[in-house]
């Protein structure tokens, strides 16, 4: 995750206003290294994913469970954090995609894991905007979040206080309200709790959070790389290459796979293919963006913590855990009955959508000066090669033949 993190890898180190406050915040990482370690100890060593599953979305302890962590004062911040453009271009590609496909009178939009919220509230501030092209559609709102913390950021950012928790923890919609600019808004834990229908499935920085398994290729074959204690410090983990097969190792390596090292990411595969059902039954789109790669790098398992590079096995559910997303492995989940399009740059994408006139009306529109430096230095990070613009990408799944589709060619809205 974490779009500062491409400047990080990039030129080191961050400015300085960003690297503020982590040392502050609560450390849960002992009770999770308690946890991790016990369950090491009576079953032997656990995968990498699952070792991922729990210090990110462990019910109690999980860093997504007990943190607002993006933003200045957290671990990382995204692009929707970093300028309202992000989403105003992305509300303008989900209305497209509803145009495309025949104004359909019911129009759900589903985003996963959102955040803060700012990425939705982008696209309702166009949808409410662009009220007239909607017409009498039934546009609803549909959050997948995991963090019950997140989901009240969120819900007071989109509702205000026009919200309501569910009377029984295991409700499949656990809140539920309506938005500022007055639209159905709910939360659930997983997609299949969404109804069906047509749908624009959104995700920014969430598939990198999904937990992958690790697979060195050794002379022996393929062997999982699994998390277990370190025998010489009792206190702390490491990571170690199993000698025998695991159900993992011979079942998610691809017959003709060239590299040496393999992380994959079953979960988001599973997501993916659901989607991808979804999408051919009832119609929309899904809509990826993530930093990844198309089925070339080999070990990009991170931590990162207060905007730095941080020990993906030291104090567990202190850092936040991230490994790019596989877009080939996606693509080859998707199946043949979407079509696919992408992963294609970040910078592409957002001049493909206009991103270089959205500036310019909101420059021309804006007199103040910190506000313009503001405007351009977002513009800047998103779309610098250096920056976001590159490292960033977005994959599509439709149910149509894809010419031209927004965003992916140089056509944009036309
Ligand atoms: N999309 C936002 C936030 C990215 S952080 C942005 O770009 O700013 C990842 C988000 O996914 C958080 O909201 C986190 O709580 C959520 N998340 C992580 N794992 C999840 C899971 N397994 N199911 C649902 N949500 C999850």
């Amino acid at each position: 995750m974490r779009t500062v993190r491409a400047l990080q890898r990039l030129r080191g180190v961050l400015s300085q206003s960003f690297s503020s406050s982590s040392a502050e915040k609560p450390m849960p990482g002992n009770s999770m290294l308690r946890h991790l370690t016990s369950k090491i100890k009576a079953t032997g060593p656990i995968s990498v994913a699952e070792y991922m599953r729990e210090v990110l979305t462990n019910p109690v302890m999980g860093y997504y469970v007990q943190n607002d962590m993006l933003g200045p004062d957290g671990d990382f911040i995204t692009s929707p954090e970093i300028s309202q453009i992000f989403g105003e271009l992305l509300g303008i590609w989900c209305l497209s995609e509803w145009m495309g496909a025949g104004k359909p009178s019911r129009f759900q939009l589903v985003e996963f894991g959102p955040g803060r919220g700012s990425l939705a509230n982008d696209i309702l501030r166009v949808f409410s905007q662009l009220r007239g092209a909607l017409g009498g559609a039934a546009v609803s709102v549909h959050l997948v979040e995991v963090s019950p913390k997140l989901s009240q950021v969120q819900a007071q950012f989109l509702t205000g206080d026009q919200s309501q928790v569910s009377a029984s923890e295991d409700e499949p919609v656990y809140r539920q309200g309506t938005t500022t600019t007055g639209l159905p808004i709910s939360w659930y834990r997983n997609l299949d709790d969404v109804p069906r229908g047509f749908s624009i499935y959104l995700a920014h920085e969430f598939f990198d959070a999904l937990p992958i398994h690790k697979f060195q290729g050794t002379e022996k074959g393929w062997r999982e790389v699994m998390v277990d204690i370190d025998p010489d410090e009792p206190g702390k983990l490491r990571l170690v290459i199993v000698p025998a097969p695991t159900l993992a190792s011979t079942q998610l390596i691809q017959a003709d796979e060239k590299r040496r090292h393999v992380e994959v990411c079953p979960e988001g595969g599973v997501i993916v293919q659901r989607l991808a059902n979804r999408i051919t039954e009832d119609g929309g789109a899904a809509l990826i963006a993530d930093y990844g790669h198309d089925g070339t790098k080999m070990d990009t398992f991170r931590g990162f913590k207060g905007h730095k590079l941080h020990d993906v096995l030291a104090s567990p559910g202190s850092a936040d855990l991230t490994a790019d997303v596989d877009y080939s492995y996606l693509r080859r989940m998707a199946g043949a009955t979407v079509a696919c399009m992408g992963p294609v740059s970040q910078k592409d994408f957002l001049k493909n959508m206009g991103i270089d006139t959205r500036l310019q009306v909101l420059l021309r529109n804006c007199a103040d000066p910190s506000t313009r430096a503001q405007l351009i230095q977002g513009y800047d990070m998103l779309t610098n090669p250096l920056k976001m613009g590159e490292r960033f990408q977005f994959f599509t799944m439709l149910n149509h033949t894809p010419l031209p589709v927004a965003g992916f060619s140089e056509l944009g809205l036309s």
